[in-house]
C-alpha cells in the first residue's frame, strides 16, 4: 500500500518562506509515496478530485493521504469527508503542520530541513497504519436515570416523548425529591407542587418509564455496548400491587418517629405515605421503626389492612439492567448546620429555610401556619442567617446561590400570609439575586418593610428565657447583635448523601 502527499501553498505564500519544490522532491522518492501534488488552496472538493485521478492513473494501491499544509483544525474533517468519498478509510489521513511552528519561525534553509523531517514521519506514520475495519455496534437504546428530583423527572419525560425506553432509579420510595416541598418558587411565587405534581403523575402514567422507587445502584459495569447495571430494590413491606393507600394501617399504627420529609418539624407514623402527593402513591413500612420488624411483635397494621398488603416478608430485591446511557441528577441535600456550634441549631426556636418552606406550605403539617417550634406561638421578631455554610473557607468556599431568593421570598410570604405586624431581618454577607427577574423581586421585597443587615454572623445565642440573640459583626467591622424570638439559617446545598459513593461506581471525576 503506499502514500499520497499533497502540500497546499497558501497561494504562493508558503513559498516565501519554505522551499516546496524542494520539498516535494524529496519526499517524492521517500519509499512507500506513490505520487505528490502541489495546490495553493486544499477543500474537500480539491482532494476527492486528486485521489480520484490518481487511482484512475494506476494508484490503485493508496489508502494513506500525508496533507502538508498549516492547522489540521481548518482541514481535517472536509478531508476525511474527502477521503471517504474516494472509498479510503479517513483515519488513513495524516495533516502535518509545517506552517505555524516551522515555516514562519524559521528561516527558510532551516524551515525546509525541518519539514523534511516532519513530512518524513507523517508518511512513516501513515506507512504502518492500518486501515480500521468499519463495523456497526448496536448500542443498549434504554436508559438509565438515576434520581427522581425535578430533573431526573424531567429527564425521564424527555426520553420517554422521544420513544426511549427508561429506568428511573429513586432512591426514596417516592419521586419528588425537595422541590415540591418548597411550597412556593421564586421570582414568580408559582406553586411548587402544581409544577412537580403534574410531571410525578406523568411518570406514573408513562408506559416507557420504569420506577424503581425505594432502590439503590449497586454495582455498574461498563461493556462495549453500554452499561450493565445491578440495582438494588429495598423491601417496602407493603405490596404496592394490593395496597390502595386507604391508610388504615397508618392509622392504627401506635409508632410515632420524627419525619424528616417535613424537615423533623412533624412526625410520621411507622407505616406511612411518603406525602400527600407520593407517587407511586403506596404505603411503606419503616423497618427500624417499626415494633414487629425491631422487637417482634405488633402487626396490627396487618391485622386493619382490608387488601391484605402488608407484606413483612418482603426482602431486597435484585434486578440487572441493560442501557446505553445513564443520567444522574441526583439532587442536592441542605448543608448540616449543627456542624457549627455558631449556628445554634441546638436551640428549639432556630430553624432553616427548608423547615420554613414546611412551615409555610399550605399543605405542609401546619397547613401553612408559622409558630415558634418552643412554645407554638407566633414569632414576633424573626431573624434570618445568609450563608449559612456557603462561602466559608473553612466550611464551603462556593455560594449555593440559591438561598439569598429563598430567604426574601419567604420573609415576603410571611409578611403577607402570617402577619404584616413580625418583625423580619435577613443578615447578609452579599444578596445575590442573580437570575432572570431575581433584581427585580429583591427590589420588591425590600420595600416590603423588611431589614436587611449588612454584616457576618458571629454566633446565635439563647438567654435563659428561651429569647435568642444574634451577634455578629457590622458591615464597618463593629460588633452588634439583634434579639429574635425565631431565628432561620438560610443554609447552602450540598451534593446529596451517596453522591461520592455514586460517583465512584460509574467513574465520573469531581471537580
Ligand atoms: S391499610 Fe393496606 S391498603 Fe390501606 S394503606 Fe395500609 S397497606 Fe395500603
Ligand atoms: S407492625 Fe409496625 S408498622 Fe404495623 S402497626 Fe405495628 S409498629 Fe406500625
Amino acid at each position: 500500500m503506499s502514500v499520497f502527499v499533497v502540500f497546499e501553498t497558501f497561494g504562493e505564500t508558503l513559498k516565501e518562506r519554505l522551499d516546496i519544490d524542494a520539498l516535494e522532491k524529496y519526499v517524492s522518492k521517500i519509499d512507500g509515496v506513490y505520487d505528490t501534488f502541489q495546490t495553493p488552496l486544499l477543500n474537500q472538493k480539491t482532494m476527492l478530485d486528486k485521489i480520484n485521478e490518481v487511482k484512475q492513473n494506476g494508484g490503485k494501491d493508496v489508502n494513506s493521504v500525508v496533507a502538508v499544509t498549516g492547522s489540521r483544525v481548518r482541514l481535517e474533517k472536509p478531508l476525511q469527508r474527502a477521503m471517504e468519498g474516494a472509498g479510503l478509510d479517513p483515519n488513513q489521513l495524516v495533516i502535518t503542520n509545517v506552517r505555524e511552528q516551522c515555516a514562519l519561525v524559521h528561516e527558510k534553509a532551516e524551515a525546509t530541513e525541518k519539514a523534511k523531517g516532519l513530512v518524513r514521519v507523517a508518511i512513516e506514520k501513515a506507512r504502518l497504519s492500518t486501515p480500521l475495519e468499519r463495523r456497526i455496534v448496536q448500542r443498549f437504546n434504554e436508559v438509565l436515570v438515576i434520581g427522581g428530583g425535578v430533573s431526573g423527572i424531567q429527564a425521564s419525560l424527555d426520553l420517554a416523548k422521544l420513544g426511549v425506553m427508561v429506568h428511573l432509579v429513586e432512591r426514596e420510595p417516592t419521586i419528588g425529591g425537595m422541590m415540591p416541598l418548597l411550597g412556593k418558587t421564586f421570582p414568580e411565587d408559582s406553586c411548587a407542587i402544581c409544577i412537580g405534581g403534574p410531571r410525578m403523575m406523568d411518570v406514573g402514567n408513562e408506559q416507557s418509564i420504569e420506577l424503581l422507587d425505594n432502590s439503590e445502584v449497586e454495582v455498574v459495569i461498563k461493556m462495549p455496548v453500554g452499561y450493565r447495571v445491578h440495582v438494588k430494590r429495598k423491601p417496602r413491606y407493603v405490596d404496592a400491587e394490593k395496597c390502595v393507600a386507604c391508610g388504615q394501617c397508618t392509622e392504627r399504627c401506635p409508632v410515632s418517629v420524627s419525619d424528616l420529609s417535613n424537615g423533623g418539624i412533624s412526625t410520621r407514623k411507622a407505616v406511612y405515605l411518603p406525602n400527600p402527593n407520593a407517587i407511586p402513591r403506596k404505603h411503606i413500612i419503616d423497618p427500624e421503626a417499626c415494633l414487629y420488624l425491631t422487637k417482634g411483635s405488633c402487626r396490627l397494621c396487618e391485622r386493619v389492612c382490608p387488601n391484605q398488603a402488608i407484606n413483612f416478608k418482603d426482602e431486597e430485591k435484585f434486578k440487572d439492567l441493560y442501557v446505553g446511557s445513564i443520567i444522574v441528577a441526583t439532587g442536592v441535600d441542605n448543608w448540616d448546620a449543627r456542624k457549627h456550634p455558631k449556628y445554634g441549631v441546638q436551640y428549639k426556636n432556630v430553624i432553616d429555610q427548608f423547615q420554613l418552606a414546611r412551615y409555610l406550605d399550605g399543605e405542609g403539617p401546619t397547613a401553612g401556619i408559622l409558630t415558634k417550634p418552643s412554645d407554638g406561638q407566633k414569632p414576633k421578631k424573626i431573624v434570618m442567617i445568609q450563608c449559612v455554610g456557603s462561602r466559608d473557607p473553612e466550611i464551603n468556599p462556593w455560594c449555593s446561590r440559591y438561598c439569598c431568593m429563598a430567604a426574601m421570598k419567604h420573609a415576603e410570604e410571611i409578611k403577607l400570609h402570617q402577619g404584616a405586624d413580625i418583625d423580619i431581618s435577613i443578615l447578609f454577607k452579599d444578596i445575590r439575586a442573580g437570575g432572570k427577574y431575581y433584581e427585580e423581586f429583591y427590589n420588591r421585597v425590600k420595600t416590603n418593610s423588611i431589614n436587611f443587615i449588612h454584616g457576618n454572623l458571629d454566633v446565635v445565642k439563647e438567654a435563659e428565657d428561651g429569647g435568642l440573640t444574634v451577634e455578629y459583626i457590622d458591615g464597618k467591622g463593629q460588633r452588634a447583635s439583634t434579639p429574635s424570638d425565631l431565628v432561620i439559617l438560610s443554609t447552602g446545598m450540598v451534593p446529596s448523601r451517596g453522591t461520592l459513593d455514586l460517583a465512584e461506581k460509574l467513574g465520573i471525576e469531581l471537580g
